[in-house]
């Protein structure tokens, strides 16, 4: 039912082919001039603003791909009260139609692919395949909330009636859910928060990564189109200052839903409870410091596919990426110069080729923090490899897939979000002592182990505190429905994206 995401690593000869006739539709939308604009849409009217920003695209910066006119306070309480008092009526419109309007919008998704996914490569700077997946997972999600609302939201549950009385719990939204969505799933994240908020019964206001909004704006207008009404979907395009903030510290926000940095679920967590009423759940998926741990007994030309593409697919910016690879000494020096091997052969560059493996990195920001990062590795680790970059990456934001040998994980103080792939070798003896160190970080997101030892993979399965561990695979794509993606301490408060325990936490129960 749910799309088989394509998990191979470099030109996919299939894809490549189904790519051709598809490719015309898209080329439609990648005009020099083509542009898109957004702006906060509230009560279904789109707003002009005087606080217009331009998007530049990540991997040419002379490509403009539209203007954002960003929502201030005034917007952000304006569509909060229309939330609000949206609320009671869609509280009570029937689950069944709720998940209705999702289904719709899957369908408009797929009418829209070709305007979608030259829109996620122009503001985001992804490669085609990952733009197809990003769409695919969009529209998954919308399925599989939908269906999941239909099973648990319709009807209310009975429960055991050993009393000799009737008793059921009935789920309800809880009043104005807030999204904020990260730029690395740009309209996957985006929507998928927003439909499990709608679909459970809340009003909704969103507001889109100040990078991406121009993706999500059309996003927000199709889910109007599919049904959802307008003055319970409001969305706020801006910064953490003008909107986050105004959103975070306003009274009637019943629930927030959040994807991206630890330290900026913290500080939603500090607002939210200052604002002196009733504590509030906080949905909150943020980053990783992810291993892969990789015995003696793995099959080398295995380890290095999956290696590769869990650091390096997507250029690193996925939560759930490998950032430190742990190889037992024993075939290090097998598997290390293997992995340097590939990157030399993977391809860094324009996105909209299907032979690209790597594209830009989203913004200056970003890339400036990453090659900072190579520069401290280049004297604290040693320089594995360094995938070759472009003649002209400088036109965007491009930055090498880099792999350095370090001796330990604490020389790694926090996340870096980007191409950069740090390995460790370690002792057979010590594998606990690693996987301790790993818990001891805080994080626990993704954890990929290759060995073919069933009893080492069980007992790593047990000792490690990760949300998603991955065995003899890549660890990243997780597909939704099938694999429920979500972590644990830093890396987050759980329930799972696209797992059956994540409505239920945007809803309130009440037993009759
Ligand atoms: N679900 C994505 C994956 O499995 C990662 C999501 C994220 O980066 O937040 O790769």
């Amino acid at each position: 039912m749910f799309a088989d995401r394509n998990n191979s690593f470099g030109p996919n000869i299939e894809i490549e082919a189904e790519w051709q006739p598809f490719k015309a539709s898209v080329d439609a939308f990648m005009g020099q001039e083509t542009q898109w604009t957004a702006k906060p849409i509230v009560g279904g009217d789109s707003l002009t603003t005087d606080d217009v920003h331009s998007v530049k695209s990540p991997y040419d910066h002379a490509l403009v791909a539209g203007q954002v006119h960003w929502a201030n306070e005034a917007i952000v309480n304006q569509a909060i009260e229309q939330a609000d008092a949206a609320y009671p009526a869609w509280s009570q419109t029937p689950a069944t139609d709720r998940a209705a309007c999702l289904e719709r919008m899957a369908e408009l998704m797929e009418q829209n692919y070709a305007e979608l996914v030259a829109l996620c490569h122009r503001e985001a700077g992804k490669t085609i395949q990952d733009c197809i997946d990003e769409v695919r997972e969009a529209v998954d999600f919308c399925n599989y909330y939908a269906q999941q609302a239909r099973q648990n939201f319709a009807a209310p549950k009975a429960f055991s009636n050993y009393l000799g009385q009737t008793q059921q719990v009935q789920l309800t939204g809880r009043g104005v859910f807030a999204c904020i969505s990260p730029w690395n799933f740009p309209l996957a994240i985006f929507a998928g928060q927003v439909v499990a908020a709608l679909v459970s019964g809340n009003t909704v206001v969103c507001k889109a990564a100040e990078q991406t909004s121009l993706i999500a704006y059309r996003a927000v207008q199709m889910l109007h189109e599919a049904g959802i009404p307008t003055d319970v979907l409001h969305f706020l395009p801006g910064n953490g200052a003008t909107v986050g903030a105004p959103i975070t510290q306003h009274k009637r926000i019943a629930g927030l839903a959040f994807t991206g940095s630890t330290g900026t679920a913290q500080m939603i967590n500090r607002t939210l409870a200052s604002r002196g009423v009733a504590p509030v759940p906080v949905i909150a998926e943020t980053g990783g410091q992810n291993a892969m741990l990789i015995d003696s007994t793995s099959l080398p030309e295995q380890v290095v596919r999956d290696a590769v593409r869990s650091a390096f697919a997507s250029a690193g910016q996925r939560c759930s990426a490998l950032r430190v690879m742990f190889v037992q000494a024993d075939i290090a020096d097998r598997v290390i110069p293997m992995i340097a091997g590939a990157m030399k052969q993977q391809s860094v560059g324009l996105p909209y080729l299907h032979s690209t493996d790597v594209g830009p990195v989203i913004d200056e920001k970003a890339q400036q923090m990453l090659l900072d990062h190579i520069e401290v590795m280049k004297k604290e680790g040693r320089l594995i490899a360094q995938s070759e970059l472009p003649e002209w990456a400088e036109r965007g934001t491009f930055v090498a897939p880099s792999a350095f040998e370090i001796s330990s994980i604490d020389q790694l103080k926090d996340e870096k979000f980007g191409p950069i792939m740090h390995v460790v070798r370690y002792k057979a003896k010590d594998l606990d002592k690693i996987i301790d160190t790993i818990n001891h970080s805080g994080f626990g997101l993704t954890m990929g182990v290759h060995s073919r030892n069933e009893t080492t993979c069980a007992h790593i399965a047990k000792r490690a505190r990760v949300g998603n561990l991955y065995i003899n695979r890549d660890q990243v794509g997780a597909v939704v429905g099938v694999q429920p993606f979500g972590g644990q301490g830093l890396s987050g408060t759980g329930p799972k994206a696209g797992g059956p325990h994540y409505l239920p936490r945007f809803a309130k129960e009440q037993l009759v």
